[in-house]
């Protein structure tokens, strides 16, 4: 079968969302000039908190090509567990989408960023929750 991109802007950046990668996670830096829309690419995603937890960091990077590491990594280890523990799933074929699935991942990602001391104001705050959560949906999450 062949493989399918999904395609996301993540602010301003634009990137295509690979799901079935074989390695760890990676995301190509916003600011490199490339022929080829940048690609994001997971560790083959997978219905665990560990995949979510991944697939945050990497769109935080995509956000942000120069976010300071250990600021990514905590913000998308507590916003994965907030997700996962309310339910947030992931679906190879998801049925249906909802507005409320898209609201409350952008509030909890918003309320980890807002807590997180990474001194980003509320606008690229706002903006960056917004955007993981358009993506989150697109490639597949949905509450349980
Ligand atoms: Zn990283």
């Amino acid at each position: 079968m062949k493989k399918q991109f999904i395609r996301v802007v993540l602010n301003g950046n634009k990137y295509y969302i690979d799901r079935e990668a074989d390695y760890a996670g990676w995301a190509d830096n916003p600011g490199w000039d490339r022929t080829y829309p940048t690609i994001a690419v997971l560790g083959g995603m997978k219905n665990t908190q560990n995949s979510l937890d991944t697939f945050i960091h990497e769109c935080l990077h995509g956000c942000d090509g120069s976010a300071y590491e250990p600021m990514v990594t905590q913000t998308a280890k507590n916003a994965a567990a907030l997700l996962w523990n309310e339910g947030l799933r992931y679906y190879v074929r998801p049925v249906k989408v909802t507005n409320s699935v898209r609201k409350f991942v952008r509030g909890a990602i918003m309320a980890v960023l807002t807590g997180c001391n990474c001194k980003w104001d509320k606008l690229k705050i706002d903006v960056t929750a917004r955007d993981i959560a358009a993506a989150a949906v697109k490639v597949g999450y949905r509450l349980k």
